[in-house]
């Protein structure tokens, strides 16, 4: 067991650690090339007796743990959305964890409490929300959308199910593409998922939004309870963008919670272009993005915004003894904003991240990315071998190999065979989608250090194909 003071020896040795792994990544597979199972065999079956030195267990990780990760921070990862860090996030996350302060209260740590309100005003102002919007961290889309999808729910039973149980006949409504979140979060929230209703999507995968209408009014005739509209922005599989106003419109008729997911795509709301899908949306109830996903600020930092806070604590507040404090009331208790307890002080790597890149710094790296995707579908469609599958959105491209012939089988089996040998290689990584039953392979620019020689390297391995 090491002493505190140790820490600048070995502290030392693993920022050489860390500072080699980030130098020397482009050298590893991105995608872990492990078995199943490799990396389960050579830890041992029963936990030391006897503790060992640092020094052999920074050996270990080196020979048996490297080969297991897969390097979620390496240039030519372009699968699913990245979890994409930076420097200044990764330095910050390293203090926090030194600080190591549990930060469900405000007086469990003044600090983590204010900076986060700032912070989340920061983010807030940054995509365009309204003024009135609050936020708070939460970790992932996920459990934003669920809290969302819980406010919604005690909203529309007048604050009744968290006592009496959940009435039957709620109804929530995404579209067809939205991601699985939602019907997990309508599935724990009790709703039940058969009450999840997914609306077709248009040509461009969007929200039908006409259907959306028809959908709520047969529902209500037949006497069951509509309660929430999740909205896609940008959703998983192709970046498809459900038109903010139109849906707004009918939640605001219709008085009906408002959420929208936009968990990768919101970060592109910081650039003028974007602007204008959100700017005049009104009655937004409650908003999520990732900046984890594509604004440089490690997992887990998901931003999520509330228009009514007193809804949002009085659907999770409770209030034993032992958390009661002299400032309750005064100031934010982000324990009440949310599920658990427990939380992180994530709001010093929003701090980092902002200070150090500007709002301009983080604007040109975005449009970087959104240039390098358009360079990578000029690169990929001018040799007759692939085709662009849906239009390309932002920094997100999907496409297949130029079909040869008329059977989906066959096809899906091409470009499934296409995918495995590429990331078997493991100099980039690639994922891929189904949509009208049609395999799709992603690609993905928003790694933070991504440049140009990268995306040339994705190109030359898939036109390094031959099959
Ligand atoms: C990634 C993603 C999610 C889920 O994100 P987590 O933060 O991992 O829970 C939800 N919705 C969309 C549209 C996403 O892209």
């Amino acid at each position: 067991m090491l002493k505190r003071n140790d820490y600048f020896d070995i502290g030392q040795k693993v920022n050489n650690w860390i500072q080699n792994y980030l130098e020397n990544i482009e050298s590893l597979p991105v995608r872990s090339q492990v078995k199943p199972g490799d990396i389960y065999g050579k830890l041992d079956a029963t936990a030391p007796i006897e503790g060992e030195p640092f020094d052999k267990i920074l050996a270990d990780l080196n020979e048996h743990i490297l080969p297991g990760i897969t390097h979620w921070q390496h240039p030519n990862f372009h699968a699913y959305f990245p979890a994409n860090a930076s420097v200044e996030s990764m330095m910050a996350e390293n203090i926090v964890s030194a600080i190591g302060s549990q930060c469900m209260l405000w007086e469990t740590s003044p600090v983590a409490a204010e900076m986060e309100q700032r912070m989340m005003e920061w983010l807030r102002d940054a995509i365009g929300l309204p003024k009135e919007m609050e936020g708070v961290i939460q970790d992932t889309a996920s459990t934003a959308t669920l809290v969302a999808i819980l406010c919604a729910r005690e909203k529309a039973t007048n604050f009744k199910s968290k006592t009496d149980g959940v009435p039957p006949g709620l109804r929530v409504y995404a579209s067809k593409d939205t991601h699985s979140s939602i019907d997990k979060a309508v599935a724990i929230a009790g709703i039940g998922t058969k009450n999840m209703v997914h609306i077709p999507v248009d040509e461009n995968r969007a929200m039908d939004v006409i259907a959306l209408q028809k959908a709520i009014t047969k529902d209500k005739e037949q006497g069951l309870q509509p309660i929430a509209v999740v909205a896609t922005f940008g959703s998983t599989s192709t970046l498809a963008l459900d038109d903010l106003h139109a849906i707004a419109k009918v939640c605001n008729e219709e008085k009906i919670w408002f959420h929208i997911d936009a968990a990768y795509a919101g970060s592109a709301l910081i650039l003028e272009e974007y602007k204008h899908l959100i700017t005049g949306v009104e009655g937004i109830d409650s908003f999520v993005f990732n900046p984890h996903k594509w604004l440089f600020m490690q997992f887990d930092c998901s931003a999520y915004f509330v228009r009514d806070v007193d809804t949002l604590i009085r659907s999770f507040e409770i209030l034993p003894e032992y958390l009661k404090t002299k400032n309750r009331g005064i100031v934010n208790d982000y324990r009440d904003w949310g599920i658990q307890l427990g939380r992180r002080f994530r709001a010093l790597k929003i701090w980092f991240v902002f200070r150090s890149y500007g709002l301009e710094g983080m604007k040109t790296r975005l449009r970087e990315h959104i240039r390098l995707r358009e360079y990578f579908d000029q690169q990929i469609c001018g040799t007759g071998k692939y085709q662009l599958a849906t239009p390309s959105q932002m920094s997100v491209s999907t496409f297949t190999l130029v079909p040869k012939t008329m059977d989906l089988d066959i096809e899906n089996e091409r470009n499934i065979k296409l995918l495995h040998h590429v990331n078997d290689r493991g100099k980039i990584y690639l994922t891929k989608t189904k949509i009208n039953g049609k395999i799709i392979l992603r690609m993905v620019i928003s790694q933070t250090y991504v440049a140009k020689r990268h995306i040339d390297l994705a190109v030359e391995e898939l036109h390094e194909y031959y099959e």
